[in-house]
């Protein structure tokens, strides 16, 4: 054994000097797969008004290896609402940070109101793409600033009006200094559902053509429950929507249901179609209950 004492540990070391080379290795591969060519494209406009969405054969690795997204096709036409459904890590966040590129697709191309998105400016797409999640970020700034992200071409009339259609009056009057209140980043003192209804109030401030909707899967306070379903019920009038759904009011609103698996479409139709199916995996889902089987 004292003969070996000295080769094991030298095996031992150099097992450790691999094991830090491999992690570099996919550390420098994680950037290159992120930082692969987001360009911003030559400009070609949005149109104006509620967005179509078009995805033609996506197919999407994060590390360049392992899909996420695979072979992905879907048609959404413009005012229509998608309920996104799927066990956590199927690809549902995967698919909402491509539309915006976060990311681009290795193969297949994605398209809005029939522009291809890597052909618009960035800015542009992000304007007119609204993504509401249940982690709002507040950050470090004035009530206006936070609602405008510092757009001043929007009058304080139209924040205000926002803010009461969003049953947030009372709110707005506490504001020791109105819309010039600052606000701590991370929100400080707003509640949960104070929260999240200024995010809705972002939403309608900047009026995009699509909006993609996390939903908060912990239950928020009854008024606030009903403020958020009135709030959605608004937004939904005059855009897209692909809502991630955890639960059965919200997947009520959608026209089409789309279930991803593991990065692929395991089951995809209109709603009330599927519904009136009792074999469709979706009306088993609304018959289990969508909270315990999407976890
Ligand atoms: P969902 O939104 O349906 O829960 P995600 O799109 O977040 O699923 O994740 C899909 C898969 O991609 C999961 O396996 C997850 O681990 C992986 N994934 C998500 N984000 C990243 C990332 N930034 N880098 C590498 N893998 C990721």
């Amino acid at each position: 054994t004292e003969l070996l004492a000295k080769p094991i540990e030298k095996i031992r070391t150099q097992m450790e000097d691999l094991q830090k080379a491999d992690a570099s290795i996919s550390r420098i591969r994680e950037l290159f797969a992120t930082k692969s060519a987001i360009v911003d494209g030559p400009g070609e406009r949005l149109p104006d008004g509620p967005l179509g969405v078009q995805f033609r054969d996506v197919t999407f690795s994060y590390d360049g290896d392992q899909p996420t997204i695979k072979s992905l096709s879907l048609e959404l036409k413009p005012g229509d609402v998608l309920g996104l459904l799927g066990r956590t890590g199927s690809g549902k966040s995967t698919m909402a940070r491509l539309l915006l590129r976060f990311y681009d697709p290795q193969s297949g191309s994605i398209a809005l109101g029939g522009t291809d998105i890597r052909s618009c400016k960035l800015a542009d797409l992000r304007k007119r793409v609204a993504m509401v999640t249940q982690n709002i970020e507040i950050m470090q700034g004035t009530v206006r600033d936070n609602l405008t992200f510092y757009d001043d071409s929007i009058p304080d009339e139209r924040i205000i009006e926002v803010l009461e259609d969003l049953g947030l009056r009372a709110w707005y009057e506490s504001l020791p200094e109105g819309l010039d209140t600052l606000l701590a980043s991370g929100g400080g003192s707003l509640s949960a559902g104070e929260a999240q209804l200024l995010a809705f109030a972002r939403v309608f401030l900047t009026d995009p053509g699509l909006v993609i909707m996390d939903e908060a899967s912990s239950r928020l306070d009854p008024l606030t429950e009903l403020r958020m379903e009135k709030a959605v019920s608004k937004l939904l009038e005059a855009r897209s929507c692909i809502m991630i759904a955890h639960r059965l009011s919200t997947v009520q609103r959608a026209d089409h249901i789309l279930i991803l698996d593991d990065g692929k479409i395991m089951e995809s139709g209109k709603r009330e179609q599927l519904a009136a199916d009792p074999t469709s995996r979706f009306s088993q889902l609304l018959a289990t209950g969508l909270e315990e089987v999407l976890a």
